[in-house]
C-alpha cells in the first residue's frame, strides 16, 4: 500500500526536476535525490551537450509546469537549418513557413537551474550529493552515496521514479529484480564539442537564428547558438575508418580535417586544438527496454527508459512528454502499479518511434541535406 501523494524521484536533471514540479504543484510530497551537487550554488557540472534544441513538444510540458516564460527568456530561435556546403556556399532551409514553426536553442545548465528552482518553489524537497547505489525492493529501502565523504544514507520508499539518465542506477537495480528486456545498440559514431566565441564586436559570428550543419557524407558538424553569443559546435565522426575518432586523435590532426572539410568553420573556432584535445569524446547509443516498471515499486522515464541518438533533437522533448504523461496517471489517483503500467503503455511505442526517427535523421543530416534532389524537393515545398 503506497503512502498517498508521496513519491521519491532519482535524478534532478531535466526530467526529474520537471516531474517534481508537475507533482508538487498539485500538492504531492516529492523527494528528489541527485548524485551531483546543487548547480545553483556551484554552476552546472554536467559533462554532456551544452545546448539543446527545444521543440513544441517540450514547450508544452514547460507551460504546464509554469516554466516556459523563464526558459524562453534565455532561448535563441532557430528558424531552420543553415547548410554549409564544401565550397563555402550556404542555404537556409526553414523548418516551417514562418516564425510560428521554429525550434529553440536552450542552455542545458541554465535550463536545469530554472527547473530546479521552480521545483523547489513548488514544494519539492531536493537532496543533493545523493547518488543511488543500491535498492532492496523487498524491504523498500534505497541506499545513497555522498561523493564528498563517501558516506552512505538509507531511506524507506513507497515508489521510486528513475529520472537518472542513460546510465540509470535504478534501472540496473530493477534489472536485478526482474528482466527489463534491456539492450543497447551503439551507433559506431561519437561526438566532440567545440566552441565558436562571439565576434570581435560582441555579436554572433555567424547567423544567430539557425541550426548550422556542415554535412559531409559519413560525418558532419553542427552548431547551435547560445544566448551569450557563442555557438556550441558538435563534430560527429565514425569511431573507425578515415576520417574517424580513431584516425584523428590530436588537435593538429583535427585542424587538418577542418582545413579540408570544414574550411569556413575553421577560422570561427580559435581554440580548435585545445577543445579537441580537452573535451571528452561522447559515445552515442540507443537504449531499448521491454518493461519500464517493477509493479508499484519503481518506474523509469526519460533517458533512463529510452536514451536515443541526438539527431532529431528530441531526447529531452520526449523526456518532458513522459513527465506530463506520468504526472497525469499519478494525479488521476489510480492504483500506482496500474498508473505505471498505463504510463508504459502510453509512452513506450512513441519513444520507440522517436528513437527510430532519430537514427534516420542522422542519415538525412549528414548525407542528404546538401544533395541536389533534396534541395529541389525542399524548394518545391516552399513554393
Ligand atoms: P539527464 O538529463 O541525463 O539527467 C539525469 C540526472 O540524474 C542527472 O542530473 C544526473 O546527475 C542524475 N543521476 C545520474 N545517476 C544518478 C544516481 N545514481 N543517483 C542520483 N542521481 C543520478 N535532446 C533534445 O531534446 N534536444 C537536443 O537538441 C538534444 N541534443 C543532445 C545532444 C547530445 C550530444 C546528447 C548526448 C543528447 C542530446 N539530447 C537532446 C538528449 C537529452 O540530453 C536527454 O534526452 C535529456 O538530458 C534526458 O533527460 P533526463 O532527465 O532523462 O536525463
Amino acid at each position: 500500500m503506497n503512502t498517498p501523494n508521496h513519491i521519491t524521484l532519482i535524478g534532478a536533471g531535466l526530467a526529474g526536476a520537471l516531474l517534481a514540479t508537475l507533482l508538487a504543484r498539485q500538492g504531492w510530497q516529492v523527494d528528489v535525490y541527485e548524485k551531483r551537487g546543487d548547480p545553483r550554488l556551484k554552476g552546472y557540472a554536467g559533462g554532456r551537450s551544452i545546448n539543446l534544441a527545444l521543440a513544441e513538444r517540450g514547450r508544452h510540458a514547460l507551460r504546464l509546469a509554469g516554466a516556459d516564460e523563464a526558459v524562453m527568456a534565455q532561448a535563441v530561435m532557430m528558424r531552420g537549418r543553415m547548410v554549409h556546403f564544401l565550397d563555402g556556399r550556404t542555404d537556409l532551409q526553414r523548418y516551417g513557413r514562418d516564425d510560428s514553426e521554429v525550434i529553440w536553442s536552450v542552455h542545458r545548465g541554465e535550463l536545469n537551474v530554472i527547473l530546479l528552482q521552480i521545483a523547489e518553489d513548488a514544494g519539492a524537497k531536493l537532496h543533493f550529493h545523493r547518488g543511488l547505489s543500491a535498492v532492496d525492493f523487498d524491504a523498500r529501502i534505497a541506499r545513497f552515496n555522498d561523493d564528498r565523504d563517501d558516506s552512505t544514507h538509507e531511506i524507506v520508499f513507497d515508489s521510486l521514479v528513475g529520472a537518472d539518465g542513460a546510465g540509470s542506477a535504478l534501472r540496473a537495480a530493477m534489472n536485478q529484480a526482474t528482466d527489463l528486456g534491456e539492450r543497447t545498440e551503439f551507433l559506431g559514431h561519437s561526438y566532440k564539442e567545440l566552441e565558436i566565441p562571439p565576434a570581435p564586436d560582441g555579436g554572433f559570428s555567424i547567423e544567430a537564428n539557425a541550426l548550422h550543419i556542415w554535412p559531409r557524407g559519413r560525418y558532419m558538424c553542427i552548431a547551435l547558438p547560445n544566448d551569450e553569443r557563442t555557438f556550441t559546435v558538435t563534430l560527429f565522426l565514425p569511431n573507425e575508418g578515415e576520417p574517424s575518432f580513431d584516425s584523428i586523435r590530436t588537435g593538429a590532426q583535427a585542424r587538418t580535417l577542418f582545413e579540408r572539410d570544414f574550411a569556413d568553420a575553421l577560422p570561427l573556432i580559435p581554440q580548435l586544438e585545445r577543445d579537441f584535445e580537452h573535451n571528452p569524446t561522447g559515445l552515442l547509443a540507443t537504449l531499448y527496454l521491454d518493461r519500464w516498471h517493477l509493479d508499484d515499486r519503481a518506474v523509469l522515464l526519460g533517458d533512463a527508459a529510452h536514451a536515443m541518438v541526438p539527431f532529431h533533437g528530441q531526447g529531452m522533448n520526449c523526456a518532458f512528454e513522459d513527465c506530463v504523461a506520468l504526472a497525469e496517471r499519478l494525479l488521476a489517483g489510480n492504483d500506482r502499479a496500474q498508473a505505471f503500467a498505463d504510463f508504459q503503455q502510453q509512452r513506450l511505442r512513441s519513444a520507440r518511434a522517436i528513437q527510430a526517427m532519430a537514427l534516420e535523421n542522422y542519415l538525412e543530416m549528414r548525407d542528404r541535406v546538401d544533395n541536389d534532389d533534396y534541395l529541389l524537393q525542399r524548394a518545391l515545398e516552399r513554393e
